[in-house]
């Protein structure tokens, strides 16, 4: 990585195999992150899961079962702030503490990239995220999952937009403020089921459904 900058697709070279990273934010939930493991594990694909620190604290298991599993955790800071609106050494805690919560919950895991909440990145993230060894990961396809717009939607916007290198943005959780009582037992199972079409028909079309490559 050089300059401020961050990921939004992943660029391979010397090869023709067409990947697809699959990334799910807001986690860990505890219905719908074992849900989405199961899936991915049925499927044999791994992916990537930003998640949220205060979601973290509580929930160890959920965050040693997607390592188990082969999956990548990522940082989505501890309290998913606008980072915009923090002062520098409020987005500096917000980082390093999500990834303290991660080590805590799993002592092996390795924490590698950042996701601003709301995408919203700025000199001063890039600046803090490079300085924690952190690298910041946007997205190129976003079919709006958490809004709900129906499982036909969100396939149907996965599929016209991928190509390869595509970095996709799901959700397999809330963050604690926005979170509602009487969503919480419906909240991601759209994404869910559409996860099931979305990675056969990825596979139709030869794509390798990966993590994020640990160096860039
Ligand atoms: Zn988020």
């Amino acid at each position: 990585m050089t300059g401020l900058h961050c990921l939004s697709e992943v660029r391979s070279e010397g090869t023709d195999q067409r990947s697809v990273y699959l990334t799910f934010d807001d986690g860990p939930h505890p219905i719908f992150t074992p849900a989405i493991l199961d899936v991915l594990a049925e499927h044999r694909v791994s992916a990537t899961f930003f998640v949220i620190g205060q979601c973290v604290v509580g929930q160890p298991s959920l965050i040693q079962r997607i390592i188990a599993d082969g999956h990548e955790v990522a940082n989505h800071t501890m309290t998913h702030p606008d980072l915009s609106k923090c002062g520098p050494g409020e987005v500096e805690r917000e980082l390093l503490e999500a990834s303290r919560a991660i080590k805590t919950a799993a002592p092996q895991a390795s924490v590698r990239h950042v996701r601003a909440p709301y995408g919203i990145w700025t000199d001063e993230v890039l600046k803090a995220s490079a300085n924690a060894g952190l690298t910041g990961v946007h997205w190129s396809v976003d079919p709006r999952d958490w809004s709900c717009p129906g499982v036909d939607a969100i396939v149907g916007a996965v599929l016209d937009s991928v190509r390869p290198g595509a970095i996709v943005l799901l959700h397999d959780g809330c963050p604690l403020s926005e979170l509602h009582p009487c969503t919480f037992r419906n909240l991601r199972s759209q994404t869910v089921m559409a996860l099931s079409s979305i990675i056969p028909a990825l596979h139709d079309r030869g794509y390798v459904v990966r993590s994020l490559p640990q160096s860039h």
